[in-house]
């Protein structure tokens, strides 16, 4: 209804719209009126996703308007159960499937996708969906909203974003007799088939839309993400946003507690309960950024602690081999079972939560954590929010406020008995992997070192202010997330010309500019045709 009476005319739709015309304003106030009266935070991800579907613009336009709302909802934690539903909730398909069974015929497939200039891909097998593990072709959720949100909070053209799942099987029995599952009713397929199925994809995408188009590798599990990555990450422009988008968040919200506890990187101790990508991620970016205060990449290791599902890493441990990442993280010391026994023994001043296994953080370990620092930094990263390792609550209240907190899903403002509120932050990965993106696209970059990271911490820790730090935050408000990611971008666009990572010329003066110039808008073009007129005489017949 927002189109003009002359649209309307041009476009063969007159008298098949209402005859009175809404501004947009207009139209996002009634969406939200409609919104309000859904009752579940699926209902609210399915309203979400047909206004999706109906009318893009309008769709980031109320999305924009209210990052901090619908964030949640479009992306964890709601985005985890849509997905343990989708076959249940589905109406219309978005993304592209590449099955197994597909090997050969990439490329032709390609051709169905409609739109003809992709330049960011986001991809996932499905097989370790947020902490909720193998959802197979129901991963698709993932992709799909991983690139709502960078159009969302960086404005990155939706028309240039392409959602996949590679559907190899899935090895979870309850959607393999599911009789609503979308995807292969088959075991997951494990041999040398998949890597060729994969290698297939990388090269499809890179010859139709160029060497410069960004790959994103989102959940799959670790045994194929660190793999994958190490061996495309010289060869294609890719990244793995569990290993190294949670890695620069994380970075960046210690980088903000440095700020809290009057220390530097390398005054702390660090235990990280989980092994995985994020934690492994993590590690090796701290440990860049303690090489960045001066440390030899072994002295920043020695600040490092583990732990997995058989307790601490420690070296000659009989419990479960240690192996591959873990290594350099893993010290001479007597083995040790719980987190409680580590926390009592190595005395970290930071423990960080990334195991996917619910509250490990128990009220011990947390006051443990109090009675050993003055300010305990405390991140429970793992999502959704039922797997996190403790509550923001739970963080504040066991601590009497000292916590330095942050939390991979979202939580609500806490009040202590004595009155203190305390807003606690989201190590929220949109934070670094839209700017990243946007920058990454616009300055065809052709493969991603880990510096650019780093560096996409170093700016999203700079804009956090004097009173987000008071009020508990190590992050800038989600609110303003365009804001910080366009920032963000300009900072990564700096750092790559600087480090002669980017592609595009002439190199442009003001990135800045440059940077905004790309971004999308959700104001409605025109649909006119551009109607000009020759003088009359040139329009003579002779
Ligand atoms: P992953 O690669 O599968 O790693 C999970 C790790 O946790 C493994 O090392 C595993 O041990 C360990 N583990 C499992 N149960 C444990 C337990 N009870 N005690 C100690 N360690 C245990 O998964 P990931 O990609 O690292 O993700 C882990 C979690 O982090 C997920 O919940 C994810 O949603 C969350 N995450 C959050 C953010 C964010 O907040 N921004 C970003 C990314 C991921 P083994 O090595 O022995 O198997
Ligand atoms: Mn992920």
């Amino acid at each position: 209804m927002a189109f003009t009476l002359e649209e309307r005319q041009h476009l063969g739709i007159h008298g098949l719209l209402p005859p009175s015309f809404l501004t947009q304003d207009l139209q996002a106030f009634r969406v939200r009126e409609n919104y309000k009266r859904q009752h579940t935070d699926l209902d609210r991800y399915v309203f979400l996703t047909a206004l999706q579907d109906r009318n893009e613009k309008l769709f980031y336009r109320v999305l924009q308007d209210d990052l901090e709302q619908f964030m949640p909802i479009v992306y964890t934690p709601t985005v985890g159960l849509a997905c343990q539903k989708y076959g249940h909730i589905f109406r219309r398909p978005r993304g592209l499937f590449i099955s197994i069974h597909d090997r050969g015929h990439i490329a032709e497939m390609l051709h169905s996708w409609p739109e003809p200039d992709i330049k960011a891909v986001v991809v996932t097998d499905g097989e370790r969906i947020l902490g909720l593990g193998d959802l197979g072709c129901y991963g698709m959720g993932i992709p799909v909203g991983k690139l709502a949100l960078y159009t969302a909070c960086a404005g990155i053209k939706p028309e240039h974003c392409l959602p996949v799942t590679i559907d190899v099987g899935t090895d979870n029995e309850e959607l393999l007799n599911d009789p609503l599952y979308i995807g292969l009713s088959h075991k997951r397929e494990r041999s040398e088939l998949y890597d060729e199925l994969i290698d297939e994809f990388m090269e499809a995408i890179t010859a139709k839309y160029r060497m410069s188009c960004l790959v994103q590798f989102e959940d799959f599990a670790n045994h194929n993400a660190f793999r994958l990555l190490a061996k495309y990450r010289n060869r294609y422009c890719t990244f793995n946003d569990d290993i190294q988008g949670t890695a620069s968040v994380a970075t960046a919200g210690l980088l903000s507690s440095l700020r809290l506890t009057g220390k530097k990187m390398q005054d702390n101790k660090f235990l990280f309960v989980g092994a995985g990508e994020a934690a492994l991620g993590i590690a090796g970016l701290i440990v860049s950024a303690m090489q960045d205060e001066g440390l030899s990449k072994e002295e920043a290791c020695e600040r490092i602690w583990l732990m997995d599902k058989d307790g601490l890493v420690c070296k000659g441990r009989a419990q479960g081999k240690v192996d591959g990442p873990k290594t350099p993280y893993a010290h001479e010391h007597e083995y040790l079972p719980s987190v409680e026994a580590c926390v009592r023994e190595l005395k970290p001043s930071a423990i960080i939560g990334v195991a996917g296994a619910g509250r490990l953080f128990t009220e011990p370990v947390v006051k443990m954590m109090a009675e050993l620092n003055d300010r305990p930094i405390i991140f429970a990263l793992s999502n959704p929010t039922s797997r996190a390792e403790c509550t923001a609550e739970q963080a504040y209240v066991w601590t009497d406020g000292r916590a330095i907190f942050a939390s991979g899903s979202p939580f609500r403002p806490v009040t202590l008995p004595d009155g203190r509120t305390f807003t606690p932050g989201q190590g929220n990965n949109a934070y670094i992997f839209p700017g990243v993106a946007l920058a990454v696209i616009a300055c065809r970059v052709r493969h991603i070192p880990d510096g650019v990271f780093l560096s996409a911490a170093k700016a999203l820790a700079a804009q956090v202010s004097e009173d987000d730090l008071a009020a508990g935050r190590l992050y800038p408000p989600l609110k303003d997330i365009l804001k910080v990611s366009t920032k963000l971008a300009t900072h990564v666009a700096e750092y790559v010309y600087r480090h002669g990572l980017a592609a595009f010329y002439p190199e442009p003066e003001d990135k800045e500019a440059f940077v905004k110039a790309q971004q999308y808008s959700t104001k409605y073009s025109t649909f006119l045709p551009d109607v000009y007129s020759w003088p009359k005489h040139a329009q003579e017949i002779s």
